[in-house]
C-alpha cells in the first residue's frame, strides 16, 4: 500500500467500532512500522482507563496498605514510595530476584486464576454482605477478631469471603460465603476451599 492509500484510508475509510484501528496504525508507525502483537497489546491496555482505573483503586485498597503497615512503603497522596533509603547496586538485585522468585512461585502454584479477580463481573450484593456480616455478629468466623478490636488494627478489615472462590465456580450464595479477616483471609489463599464456619 502507498502511504496516499493509508491516509486515505485512515480518513475515509476505517469503520470505527472501537479505537483498536487507529491505536494500532499509530503504535506501528511510532514505533517504526512494526511492533509484536504483545507491544501492540500493551499500548492498548496503556490508553484503557477501565484497566487503569481498576488497578488503581485495587493497588489503593489492598497491596499500598499492606505495604505501609508493615512499614514497606509510604504514600503521600498519588506517591508511593520505599522507605528504605538508596539501594546498591547487589541489594537492588537480591531484592529484584527475591521478589521476582516469590511472583513466579505464586503464579505457579495458582495458574492464571491470579488474574481471576479482574473478571469479577458479579460482586456480591450489598443486602448479601450484610446478611453474611450479620450471621458472623461481625466477627472473623476463624480467629474471631471483629472491627474496633483494640490492639487487632493490623488483622482487619474484615471481609467477605467465598468458601469456594469464584475462579473455581463459587456462588454469591449466602451458603458459599464466609466472614474473615484480612489476615486470615490472606493465610487462606485461593486453593484452600476450607468453610471455617
Ligand atoms: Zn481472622
Amino acid at each position: 500500500m502507498e502511504t496516499d492509500q493509508l491516509i486515505q484510508f485512515i480518513e475515509q475509510k476505517m469503520s470505527m467500532q472501537h479505537i483498536y484501528q487507529p491505536l494500532l496504525i499509530k503504535v506501528l508507525v511510532e514505533s517504526g512500522g512494526s511492533a509484536t502483537v504483545r507491544q501492540l497489546a500493551q499500548a492498548i491496555l496503556e490508553l484503557d482507563e477501565s484497566q487503569i482505573g481498576y488497578y488503581s483503586k485495587r493497588i489503593k485498597d489492598m497491596p499500598v496498605p499492606v505495604l505501609k503497615r508493615h512499614g514497606v512503603l509510604d504514600r503521600d497522596g498519588d506517591l508511593v514510595s520505599l522507605s528504605v533509603g538508596k539501594l546498591s547496586s547487589d541489594e537492588r538485585y537480591r531484592i529484584l530476584m527475591l521478589c521476582e522468585q516469590k511472583i513466579r512461585a505464586f503464579m505457579l502454584e495458582n495458574g492464571k486464576d491470579v488474574w481471576s479477580a479482574r473478571y469479577e463481573s458479579d460482586p456480591v450484593s450489598l443486602s448479601t454482605r450484610y446478611e453474611v456480616l450479620k450471621r458472623a455478629n461481625k466477627r472473623c468466623e476463624l480467629c474471631g477478631v471483629s472491627e474496633g478490636d483494640e490492639g487487632y488494627e493490623d488483622r482487619l478489615p474484615l471481609h467477605v469471603d467465598h468458601i469456594v472462590p469464584r475462579s473455581k465456580g463459587g456462588s454469591n450464595e449466602i451458603d458459599n460465603l464466609q466472614v474473615l479477616c484480612m489476615a486470615c483471609n490472606l493465610g487462606k489463599s485461593n486453593r484452600d476451599d476450607t468453610d471455617f464456619r
